[in-house]
């Protein structure tokens, strides 16, 4: 490696030049770009900083152990062919660069029999002198960067110390680039399953739905015209078929929330009358737990403007909740709180309560605190999300508070009192 003794003015400007170009390299290498430009980015700079002619990189394959081309800028060269070329990680310049982790120069590439021949072949490029250096990230490899044909002279010592600097920022911008890319991938992949999902639940609900209707029809037929045992044989096709359209119901409402397309008929309704309907839809199965339901009133004549069905359904799924996991002969008690542009309506058991961990996730689909081997109660996890949805489609909120295990639980739906904006 040759290196002048005195420098020239020439020199001092050339200098210069390169220190902005790698400051300018640094700012460039952390933008967001994608590989290929990135690539490119960096041949080009490599070739400038270090006077070269060409420079290729070459990517670490962790499947094959081989290095492969993933960009050249040789004059001349077929770039398609260079890329198609795997080169192993023993017997090459650049396995060894990989392997040992420290740079080669070579002054006379011509006469070292290191030079993997078959590349300069297959390319109809003569590589004359050569200057690698490994690309490497927190000990984990890379690639390879190599600056190729020095014009002029040799290689001197600034070539080296300026494509390990290039070397550094490049090897932390391909990483990120590849992660950034693995990760969209990904993003895509799981964005496929969940339209397949999506699909699959639309289409088996809508077509479960008319065979499912026929059901119900002859069960019920067929309870009003039987006596003693087959009576209560169609009376169990008729609860596990009701239990079925439920469940129907619930994923097509959930595909609607999903798809923003819940259409909402809204009406001002005064929050006891929402009250009496839930009462009204859940007073039998509340009775048959021994449950006693504690309704106060105050301060239910408050209004809200809601479409009384959808409210209706999350107001259903959360007290039907606090009916199924309060152990037989509990207290569900139900009251409404005046806040500033906001009635609170509270549903509380004294039930098998929530542990901390869970107030949130229980509000995520088809999550439920004890798992589906285990638990004793029927349901898919899915009347919480759909609660909430239908209420933040109100511009109101669901949220759950409980003391912890055996301790009971309370939600609380606030939904905007009609005809006043918050502050
Ligand atoms: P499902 O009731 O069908 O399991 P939900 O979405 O309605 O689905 O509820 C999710 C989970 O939240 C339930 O499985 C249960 O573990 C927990 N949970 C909901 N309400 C209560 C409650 N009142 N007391 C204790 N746990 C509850």
């Amino acid at each position: 490696m040759t290196e002048p003794h005195r420098i020239s003015p020439e020199q001092l400007q050339r200098r210069n030049a390169i220190l902005s170009r790698l400051l300018e390299v640094s700012l460039i290498l952390n933008s967001n770009m994608a590989l290929k430009p990135l690539l490119t980015y960096i041949m080009e700079a490599a070739c400038e900083i270090t006077e070269s002619e060409a420079a290729s990189i070459l990517l670490y394959d962790r499947n094959t152990d081989e290095l492969r081309f993933v960009a050249s800028n040789t004059p001349g060269a077929n770039i398609d062919e260079m890329l198609k070329i795997a080169v192993p990680m023993q017997g090459s310049i650049a396995g060894q660069i990989a392997r040992e982790n420290r740079h080669i120069v070579i002054n006379n590439a011509e006469d070292d029999p290191r030079i993997f021949r078959s590349v300069d072949k297959s390319i109809g490029f003569t590589t004359r002198s050569l200057l690698g250096v490994p690309l490497h990230v927190k000990g984990n490899l890379v690639g390879v960067l190599e600056a190729l044909n020095k014009r002029g002279e040799a290689w001197t010592q600034d070539d080296l110390s300026n494509l390990l600097i290039l070397a550094n920022h490049a090897a932390v911008a391909i990483q990120n680039v590849r992660q950034t890319e693995a990760l969209r991938k990904a993003n895509a992949e799981l964005e496929k399953i969940d339209k397949i999902k999506n699909d699959f639940i639309a289409i088996a609900s809508h077509e479960l739905r008319t065979p499912l209707g026929v059901i119900l029809g002859y069960a019920s037929f067929l309870k009003e015209e039987s006596q003693g045992e087959v009576s209560e044989h169609a009376t169990a096709v008729l609860n596990s078929a009701l239990n079925m359209r439920n469940l129907i119901e619930d994923m097509t409402n959930l595909r609607y929330l999903h798809l923003g397309k819940v259409e909402l008929v809204k009406e001002t309704v005064p929050v006891s009358a929402l009250i009496a309907a839930m009462q009204n839809d859940l007073q039998s199965l509340a009775k048959a737990k021994g449950h006693r339901l504690q309704i106060d009133l105050a301060q239910a004549d408050t209004s809200v403007l809601v479409d009384r069905v959808k409210i209706g359904m999350a107001l259903s799924n959360i007290l039907n909740n606090a009916i199924k996991f309060t152990p037989d002969q509990g207290i569900i008690q139900i009251s409404c709180e005046r806040r500033p542009a906001e009635i609170w309506l509270k549903i509380s058991d004294n039930g098998i309560g929530i542990p901390a961990d869970q107030l949130e996730k229980i509000f995520d689909e088809f999550h439920q605190v004890a798992d589906h081997m285990t638990r004793r109660h029927n349901g898919m996890g899915l009347g919480l999300p759909i609660a909430r949805g239908m209420v933040e489609a109100h511009n109101g909120r669901v949220w759950a508070e409980s003391q912890g295990v055996n301790k009971g639980s309370t939600f609380y739906v606030a939904l905007p009192v009609a005809g006043e904006a918050k502050a």
